[in-house]
C-alpha cells in the first residue's frame, strides 16, 4: 500500500470516527487469536481487507467501502457493549430485571449512535431516559482487560470475533454471485421466507403485509425487508458462524485448556446473532429518529424488523443445521439430521423468552426515539435528570462519558448544550 493510500485511509477514518480518535492498523504478525481468525478470513476472501482498531469510539464494526484494502473498523466499545449485551440473554440473575435493562440499554446504543448517524437532540433525550430512575447500574464500560484474560473457548470467540466477521462476511465474494432459483438465497426462497413470517404476525393488518412484500421487491427503497439487503445480511451472518465454528474448534484443540463443545458454540451463535439485529435495530432506529419525527417509515420499520430477524433467523438455520450435523456424523442421514434440529429447536427454545423479553424492551426504546408522542418535552426530561443527579453521581458519569464522545466527534446541539450545562 502507498503513502497516498495510507494518507487517504486515515483521512477517511478520522473524518468517521472524530479527530481524536485513537486508531490503528492491526498488526497482522503477532500470534493472537485474533490473527488466527484472520488468517482463516484471508484464506476464504482473500487480502483485500485491513483491520484497524478503535479505543473507545461509536459501539460499531464497519467498513469503509471504496479503498484496497477496505478497511473493517473494530472498536473496543463495540466490544465491551456486546459483550454487556450478552449477559443479558445469558445470566439468570438478570431475569428479574431484564426488562428495564434491556430498555435502558437500547436507549443508550440509540443515543450512541444517534451522534454519528442521527439527530443530536434525540441522542440526548434517549441518552437522559436510559439514565433517569435508573435503578440498577451494571458497567457497559470499558471491559477489555476482563475480556482479554478470559480463556479461550467458545463465548470468548463468539464475544471478541462474531461482530467482526460478520462486516468481514460483507467483503465475501459470494455477496455478488447470482443465485439460482432453488438455492437459499434467490429471491424466490428469499421472498417466500418473509411471507412465512408474515404469517407469523396474525396480527398485523393484510394491507400491510402486502405493503411489505411489494417494497421487499423494489431494490430502491431502504426497507428492512428488502431482498437483496436480506440476502447480504444473511450471507454475513453465515459467514461469521462459518469462521467461528471452524477457527474455534481449531483454536481450543491448541490452546488444550478445554473441549469444544458444539452446544456451546450454538448458544453463542443463537446469542449473538440476536446481539448483532439489536445493535442493528438501534443503528437504523437512530437513523430514522428526528425530533418531530414520527414518519410512516419509522412505523413501518419498528413493525417490520421482529420479521426480518425471523427470516434471517431461517437463514442462518439452514447453516447451522448442516453444519452441526457434519460435525457430529459426517455423513449424517435423514434421522441424524432430524435429530440435529431438534437438538438446535431446543436450543433456541431455551433462549425464547429472553429473546423476547429482550425485544420488547428494544420496541420500547424504538418507539421513544421514534415517536415524539411517546416523548415528554424535553427539557422536562432535562430537567428531571438535574433533579435527580444530586443522588446519582454514576448518572453523572455516563452522561459525561457520552458528552465527550459528543465532543470527540464535533457534535453540537441545542439539548447537549443544556445536558453539559447540567453536568458542569
Ligand atoms: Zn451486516
Amino acid at each position: 500500500m502507498s503513502d497516498f493510500d495510507n494518507i487517504a485511509i486515515e483521512e477517511a477514518l478520522k473524518s468517521s470516527l472524530g479527530r481524536t480518535a485513537i486508531f490503528r492498523r492491526y498488526d497482522r504478525e503477532n500470534k493472537t487469536p485474533m490473527n488466527f481468525v484472520l488468517d482463516e478470513v484471508q484464506r476464504q476472501i482473500g487480502p483485500g481487507f485491513g483491520v484497524y482498531w478503535v479505543d473507545g469510539g461509536h459501539p460499531e464494526v464497519f467498513c469503509l467501502p471504496g479503498f484496497s484494502p477496505i478497511p473493517v473498523v473494530f472498536s473496543t466499545r463495540y466490544l465491551s457493549l456486546t459483550a454487556f449485551v450478552r449477559r443479558l440473554f445469558v445470566e439468570e440473575s438478570l431475569k428479574g430485571v431484564l426488562p428495564d435493562v434491556a430498555e435502558r440499554t437500547a436507549l443508550k446504543v440509540i443515543a450512541e449512535l444517534s451522534l454519528r448517524h442521527g439527530d443530536p437532540d434525540v441522542a440526548v433525550l434517549a441518552l437522559v431516559k436510559s439514565i433517569t430512575g435508573k435503578g440498577i447500574w451494571i458497567s457497559d464500560d470499558d471491559q477489555l482487560m476482563a475480556l482479554e484474560h478470559e480463556p479461550i473457548h467458545e463465548n470468548y470467540m463468539a464475544t471478541w470475533f462474531y461482530g467482526l466477521l460478520h462486516e468481514l462476511g460483507h467483503l465475501h465474494p459470494a455477496q455478488n454471485s447470482a443465485f439460482g432459483e432453488k438455492h437459499a438465497f434467490s429471491d424466490a426462497r428469499i421472498l417466500a421466507a418473509i411471507a412465512a413470517s408474515l404469517d407469523r404476525f396474525p396480527a398485523y393488518p393484510d394491507g400491510m403485509k402486502r405493503a411489505a412484500i411489494e417494497q421487499a421487491r423494489q431494490s430502491q427503497e431502504n426497507s428492512i425487508l428488502r431482498i437483496d439487503h436480506l440476502r447480504t445480511e444473511g450471507l454475513a451472518d453465515m459467514f461469521a458462524a462459518s469462521v467461528l465454528f471452524k477457527s474455534t474448534f481449531e483454536i481450543m484443540k491448541r490452546v488444550n485448556q478445554k473441549q469444544f463443545e458444539v452446544i456451546r458454540y450454538v448458544q453463542e451463535i443463537v446469542v449473538f446473532s440476536n446481539i448483532i439485529a439489536v445493535i442493528d435495530r438501534c443503528r437504523r432506529t437512530a437513523a430514522l429518529a428526528t425530533l418531530t419525527g414520527g414518519t410512516r417509515a419509522a412505523a413501518f420499520e419498528s413493525a417490520l424488523h421482529p420479521v426480518s430477524m425471523m427470516v434471517r433467523g431461517m437463514m442462518l438455520r439452514e447453516y447451522l443445521d448442516r453444519a452441526v450435523a457434519e460435525y457430529l456424523y459426517s455423513k449424517p442421514t435423514t434421522r441424524q439430521f432430524e435429530d440435529v434440529e431438534q437438538l438446535i429447536d431446543k436450543i433456541n427454545g431455551s433462549f425464547s423468552e429472553t429473546v423476547d423479553t429482550i425485544d420488547s424492551g428494544v420496541a420500547r426504546a424504538m418507539a421513544f426515539s421514534l415517536f415524539p408522542e411517546h416523548r415528554t418535552n424535553g427539557l422536562a426530561a432535562l430537567d428531571a435528570f438535574r433533579i435527580e443527579l444530586a443522588e446519582s453521581p454514576l448518572g453523572g458519569a455516563e452522561a459525561r462519558r457520552f458528552c465527550e464522545l459528543a465532543d470527540s466527534l464535533s457534535i453540537s446541539g441545542k439539548l447537549l448544550t443544556a445536558l453539559k450545562g447540567i453536568l458542569s
